[in-house]
């Protein structure tokens, strides 16, 4: 896949191509639909970095027969303290749901997982509202820094022990939108 001139010569390497992603996002989806057949279903994408993969989820389940009997989409948006490329577990929630969760088949919708902190401390928020159900699904999975021993109850690729960038993932806000995942050249680290 050729890219854009905004960001030629920074990618190192493509690690799952977009027909790669398309195909663990259905995976999700069929394994979704499966446990929610006949129930309402609340999908959480925690913004920014899920942005693509709870629409492109949503819809996929959309597509499942005998799935979920209705499907409401709504967002939270996070931001973590840490360095550039790993976050220190200090979570500050930016924007609450919109959707009551208390009573709701809640499903979390993460882009991905590295040291656990985020996810953890979204699940014990979410928790003490009392939801039906409560479930976590993440993309990219990066088991090698956990901190905490954090639940994933559907889990799309396992991602190499790399910032990774792409279909949502950003370094500094840039590169969210390549439809790939990749990792960068190493100077685009040192260019401020
Ligand atoms: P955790 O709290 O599990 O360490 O990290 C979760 C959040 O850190 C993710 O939602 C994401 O925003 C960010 N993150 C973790 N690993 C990466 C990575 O490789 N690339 C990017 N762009 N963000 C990451």
């Amino acid at each position: 896949m050729k890219i854009g001139q905004s960001y030629e010569g920074t990618i190192k390497r493509q690690i799952y191509s977009a027909e790669e992603i398309a195909a663990a996002i259905e995976r999700l989806a069929g394994r979704i639909a499966a446990d929610f057949t006949g129930q309402p279903l609340l999908l959480l994408g925690v913004l920014k970095g899920a942005l693509y993969v709870v629409t492109d989820l949503a819809r996929a389940i959309a597509l499942v027969p005998d799935g979920p009997s209705e499907i409401v989409v709504d967002y939270l948006c996070v931001s973590s303290y840490g360095n550039a490329t790993r976050t220190s577990g200090e979570v500050r929630l930016l924007k609450d749901t919109t959707a009551t969760v208390t009573g709701k088949n809640v499903v979390i919708v993460e882009d991905i997982v590295d040291n656990g902190l985020t996810l953890e401390y979204l699940s014990a928020l979410l928790a003490e509202r009392g939801p039906a159900r409560l479930a976590s699904c993440v993309l990219f999975d990066k088991p090698y820094h956990r901190r905490v021993d954090v639940a994933l109850n559907y889990v799309g690729l396992r991602c190499p022990d790399e910032f990774v960038v792409g279909y949502g993932l950003d370094y500094q806000e840039l590169f969210r939108n390549l439809p790939y995942l990749a990792q960068l050249q190493p100077w685009v680290f040192r260019v401020e």
